[in-house]
């Protein structure tokens, strides 16, 4: 790096992302005087501008990193000065084709509006707007995390869309891990790492979708704990979103880790049948279709606790109706959605469920069904006593046969304390989730 891209480096921090690409990326160093500094510009409009605007913030910049240079002097580059003037040049290209503009990701259905808040996501949802309202201010940085499909990706869109609709200034810059990662590498190659770090230091807002994606990414981890630093010194405000909270991350360099969990962590959960079905409400009525109360309740009990196939779902059958000119109803869900039909009628047994929960829990199907109440067996039984009862239509009396002769109020007892654990317990519900939708 010569002394003017550093200076530009620095630059590139203090300035918007706009005056920096507009002003400052098509220039270059050209030599050096004494105590001046040889800096060749596109066209003569460059030059007075620069000379106008920023030559203040550019001596600072010459202090700040503690340069001998005194003065900058800049000229018009000789391959410029015929009409050639307008042809960007080869770095502000290389950036437009390689960022884009910094929201143009945003998903435009992906706001505040169309998020249909759940007991699963309702404090997720209450800190993207505390974070969207006041940046850098309530929480740095804002974690969600949660399992896929449960609309983490949504939240952070929203929370894209919301700051730069309030903050016209700032510049929200939305990017995925993945797409981080490819963009270091493409700059690494072709040595362009000064825009690199333009592009993501002058983030006002950082939005990193999926950072679960990093694990074991080295080199990335670097740059982005660098990146995180340099905002979060700034008071800049970043918003992550990862499957799984940063102590299940392996693969993730401890300090980076340590800084996920600085600010405030929340998760999005599988979302319960009241909120499926306020999700299928919604969606029926952006798509403005009627939705028959059957089918309504087919879809949202029927389909595994995941957002996206719930609205996978409905897309189908709206489509399909469409098409054909015919208006949605229960045959044609039945028909469409056949793979959720059949796990309905396929037979949940007592067995299952049991093998399904000891599994959970590392211990013998068989521990289960005795009747000792040893605590390592007596928490899963437990659960697949509750797990027997929601599945299956067996009668309480049944269950307590089936788990080493219980009476059927013991049955009840443990049913009802479950019922009321997975309510508190997120790591339960969980749990308790995926069992279900082992089935489905
Ligand atoms: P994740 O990023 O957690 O895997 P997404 O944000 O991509 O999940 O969500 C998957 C789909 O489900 C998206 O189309 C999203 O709009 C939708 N979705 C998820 N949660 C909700 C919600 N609470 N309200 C409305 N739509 C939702
Ligand atoms: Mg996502």
């Amino acid at each position: 790096m010569d002394v003017w891209e550093k200076i530009k480096d620095r630059l590139s921090g203090r300035l918007t992302w706009e005056s920096f690409q507009s002003w400052f990326a098509k220039t270059d160093l050209e030599g050096e005087r004494g105590k001046s500094l040889l800096v060749s510009v596109p066209n003569t409009e460059t030059k007075e501008w620069i000379e106008k605007e920023f030559s203040g913030q550019v001596l600072t910049a010459i202090q700040d990193i503690g340069l001998p240079y005194e003065e900058v002097v800049y000229v018009v580059a000789a391959k410029h000065q015929n009409g050639s003037a307008k042809a960007p040049s080869d770095a502000a290209s290389f950036a437009e084709s390689l960022f884009g503009s910094p929201t143009s990701n945003l998903n435009a259905r992906y706001t505040f509006d169309s998020f249909v808040v759940g007991s699963c996501n309702q404090f997720a949802h209450a800190a993207a707007q505390a974070v969207a309202a006041r940046p850098a201010s309530s929480y740095n940085p804002l974690f969600i995390y949660g399992g896929v499909g449960m609309g983490k990706t949504h939240l952070i869109h929203a929370i894209g869309h919301c700051m730069a609709a309030n903050f016209q200034n700032m510049r929200v810059v939305y990017t995925t891990s993945e797409r981080f990662m490819n963009q270091l590498i493409t700059c690494i190659r072709n040595e362009k790492m000064p825009l690199f770090h333009q592009y993501y230091r002058s983030a006002d807002v950082l939005l990193v979708d999926d950072v679960h994606v990093l694990a074991g990414k080295e080199r990335t981890q670097e740059e982005f704990f660098h990146t995180f630093n340099e905002l979060y010194d700034h008071q800049k405000q970043i918003v992550l979103s990862s499957d799984e909270p940063p102590k299940n991350t392996t693969g993730l360099m401890d300090r980076l880790r340590s800084r996920f969990e600085w600010g405030l962590m929340v998760d999005v959960q599988a979302p319960d049948l009241e909120t499926k079905l306020a999700i299928l409400d919604k969606k029926a009525e952006a798509e403005s279709v009627e939705l028959p109360d059957d089918v309504r309740n087919f879809l949202a009990t029927k389909s595994k606790s995941n957002v996206r196939e719930l609205e996978g779902s409905l897309t189908k059958l709206v489509a399909y109706s469409s098409v054909t000119g015919s208006t949605i109803n229960m045959s044609m869900a039945k028909q469409l959605l056949r793979h959720l039909s059949s796990s309905m009628e396929r037979k949940v047994t007592i067995e299952s469920v049991v093998r399904a929960v000891a599994d959970k829990f590392s211990v013998q199907p068989s521990q289960l069904k005795q009747k000792s109440n040893s605590r390592p067996v007596a928490y899963p039984r437990q659960v697949a006593m509750y797990l027997v009862k929601e599945l299956t239509e067996s009668s309480l009396p049944e269950i307590g046969r089936a788990f080493g002769g219980k009476h059927h109020t013991t049955v009840l007892h443990s049913i009802q304390k479950i019922e009321r654990q997975r309510h508190k317990d997120p790591d339960l519900n969980r749990m308790i989730n995926s069992v279900i939708d082992s089935f489905n």
